[in-house]
């Protein structure tokens, strides 16, 4: 692990917290582990991810279907899906400091696979075995209490299904199971022609072991998920499709190629046919899984055909072919997501004879899309010319920020901060000073800092134009 890397991450940390993005969940009563709130900028840009996120799953898409289901769902759905029995990871406390540890993630960093559905004792007998070689992460000791599976679903009590000797209701440990339970309604209400997808952003809830490095591992998060329905058999190229297409999709929300990378999973739960993670080279973590892409073969299906009882088949209307669809999955916790964001657009550059920070956001996902200006907040005239500019554009620009606190050079720096793309500042020209120049303002932009002279009636389509990139 690079120290440097450390350091940015702290950066990130101090930033997100300074300038309005994520505070610690909970933080005057001394936080709550896992638990972040993003503030004012944080949820604009969070808003951002979902829309474009959205707009190329469902509506850049023909046969997409979004879905926004229930949280709390009916205990069964769990056992179903097998989280009840097998949704743990294994973990091992240090007898020395009472850390607790994911032994999976630790065997990892030696270059040990543990299969996800290995029993606890062939687990134990793993660890045993490679002990040695690993130290407590926060003490460096190398003793540990054996390894037991911790099961992540978090319980909660709702209604009846608390009375005494019922079964326990759970948080969500995942969103995509709502799509499944759904499944057969959308193909009643909107008689999708195979293949089809549906679509949903949804909260998910683990009691993760030991949640860290900011937002990337939390106990309450946001996913992302496509679920894609096939014909039986048909998932070769349509897989292939579906990672290109993710994978392009970073790309075009700004993401540094070489901040990305493949990693296909060694060991495939029994019913998958392939698994693909699409990792991000996380500060102070290097590459680490940001989005799964599953080919999950007919088994979520079966599983809720069988516990339900109800028939899930899929009727082909041409052919008169009847089947349970295979489904292709992608995955992607909007935290992560968000953490790559800002992390891939984070730089510290010079500019104007200054070291400042920048966040180089595409416009689409800025939180806030330009700032507007007077150039001196004590001239009436300047700030009543301001506010019109700004009035006018956030009617059909909403994300437009008034800004008239301390001079123009650190209005600069701090919108640099936040990752405004353009600043307007309003002077004694815009009002006449020299005629020729009336009725424009100068238009600063973000990443070279180069300012120009543009006409207010032009400003709106400038930065419309950006955002439609
Ligand atoms: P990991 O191996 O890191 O625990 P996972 O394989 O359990 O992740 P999935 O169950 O496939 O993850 O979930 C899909 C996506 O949800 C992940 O790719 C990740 O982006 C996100 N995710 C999962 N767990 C967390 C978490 N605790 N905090 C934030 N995001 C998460």
């Amino acid at each position: 692990m690079a120290e440097s890397d450390n350091t940015l991450m702290e950066k990130i940390v101090s930033l997100c917290k300074r300038r309005g993005f994520v505070y610690p969940g909970s933080e005057i009563y001394g936080g709550l582990a896992g638990i972040y709130d993003f503030g004012p900028r944080g949820v604009e840009l969070l808003n951002n991810l979902k829309a474009a996120w959205w707009r190329a799953n469902v509506y850049d898409k023909e046969n997409h279907f979004g879905l926004d289901s229930g949280m709390f769902k009916n205990p069964r759905v769990w056992e179903a899906s097998g989280h009840t029995s097998g949704f743990s990871d294994p973990l091992a406390e240090c007898r020395k400091c009472n850390a607790r540890i994911r032994v999976d993630k630790e065997l990892g960093k030696i270059g040990v696979t543990a299969d996800e559905k290995m029993s606890e004792q062939a687990l134990n007998e793993l660890f045993d075995a490679h002990r040695a070689k690993i130290a407590c992460p926060n003490c460096g000791k190398k003793d540990f209490t054996p390894v037991r599976a911790f099961n992540l679903l978090v319980k909660t009590n709702l209604g009846d299904f608390t009375s005494e000797g019922s079964e326990p209701v759970y948080l969500p440990g995942e969103a995509c199971q709502g799509i499944y339970l759904d499944y057969k309604n959308i193909v009643d209400s909107m008689q999708p022609k195979i293949p089809f997808g549906i679509v949903q952003i949804g909260k998910a809830f683990r009691n993760e072991i030991s949640p860290r490095n900011f937002l990337f591992r939390l106990r309450e998060l946001e996913q992302a998920d496509t679920q894609f329905f096939i014909k039986p058999h048909q998932n070769k190229e349509a897989y292939e499709k579906i990672k290109q297409d993710r994978w392009n999709w970073y790309l075009s929300i700004g993401i540094r190629e070489e901040n990305l990378r493949w990693k296909q999973h060694e060991n495939l739960v029994f019913y998958a046919k392939d698994a693909w993670d699409i990792e991000y080279n996380f500060p102070s973590l290097g590459f680490d899984e940001l989005e799964g892409i599953h080919d999950r073969t007919d088994y979520d299906l079966s599983q809720h055909m069988k516990f339900s009882g109800v028939d899930l088949q899929y009727v082909d209307q041409e052919s008169g072919e009847k089947f349970i669809p295979w489904i292709l999955e992608t995955s992607v916790g909007l935290s992560r997501m968000f953490l790559a964001v800002i992390s891939d657009a984070y730089y510290e550059d010079e500019l104007g004879g200054g070291t400042r920070v920048v966040l180089r956001f595409h416009p689409r996902l800025a939180p806030v899309k330009a700032a507007v200006f007077p150039l001196l907040k004590n001239k009436p005239e300047l700030v009543a010319k301001a506010r019109e500019v700004y009035l006018a554009l956030k009617k059909d620009i909403p994300q437009i920020m008034w800004d008239d606190n301390g001079n123009v050079g650190k209005r600069y720096r701090r919108q640099d901060e936040i990752g405004t793309p353009w600043c307007i500042t309003i002077d004694f020209d815009t009002l006449g000073e020299t005629p020729d120049l009336k009725d424009t303002v100068t238009l600063r932009d973000r990443d070279t800092g180069q300012q120009e002279r543009v006409a207010i009636s032009d400003l709106k389509a400038r930065i419309q134009d950006s955002l439609a990139q």
